[in-house]
């Protein structure tokens, strides 16, 4: 998606070799211009999928989920994080390695809000190791639901998670795919 990579060119800034900050319109401070033209382009790709429901993580997919969602006229569900083991009630979890604190978590979701005869679009911000995917694709699998696929603003194609989880059957469609990046030449994009 053009306008997206265009965005990142201009605004996003990276550091290191791995991260690449989008704080000032995608998971800070928030465009939601940018977040309708992001949602309409997952409805296009998505269209024939009867979704009913949205997944993400919390926190920073939970705003572009929830435009998405507008689009595709469905409620969304936002998997929380929690470092405890003392998670109370009736929930799916899954564990969960956080690329950019490096420690594990717990994800959960609540039973009453996934089941059987969901169908659902999973949206995240970013794509790197696959690690918050997987969790999310887990308590789907755990739910009975089906899952038609993962609609992703930023995948980090350099990163193994997007091939791994392709390799796998998955259908991940990222609307901008990073081939490299540093922080003297910036980012390329995938042709
Ligand atoms: P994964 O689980 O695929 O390794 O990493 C995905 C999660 O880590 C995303 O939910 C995102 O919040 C965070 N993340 C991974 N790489 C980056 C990055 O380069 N920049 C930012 N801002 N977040 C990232």
């Amino acid at each position: 998606m053009k306008l997206l990579e265009q965005r990142i060119l201009r605004d996003g800034k990276v550091k290191g070799t791995d991260i690449l900050k989008v704080d000032s319109f995608l998971n800070h401070q928030m465009d939601v211009k940018l977040f309708a033209e992001i949602g309409k382009e997952f409805k296009r790709l998505f269209a024939d999928c009867d979704v009913n429901k949205i997944l993400t993580i919390e926190a920073s997919g939970i705003g572009i989920a929830c435009i998405t969602a507008q689009f595709f006229d469905c409620p969304v569900i936002f998997a929380k994080k929690s470092q405890t083991k003392n998670i109370a009630g009736d929930v799916y979890t899954s564990k969960v390695t956080s690329f950019t604190h490096g420690r594990v978590y717990d994800i959960m979701v609540a039973k009453e809000f996934l089941g059987p005869s969901d169908k659902v679009l999973v949206i995240d911000d970013f794509l790197a190791n696959g690690a918050a995917l997987e969790g999310l694709f887990d308590v789907i699998d755990q739910a009975g639901a089906q899952l038609v696929g993962a609609g992703i603003c930023v995948e980090k194609a350099f990163q193994p998670g997007g091939d791994m989880l392709r390799k796998k059957g998955y259908r991940i469609e990222s609307l901008a795919r990073v081939q490299s990046m540093d922080e003297e030449h910036g980012v390329k994009f995938v042709d």
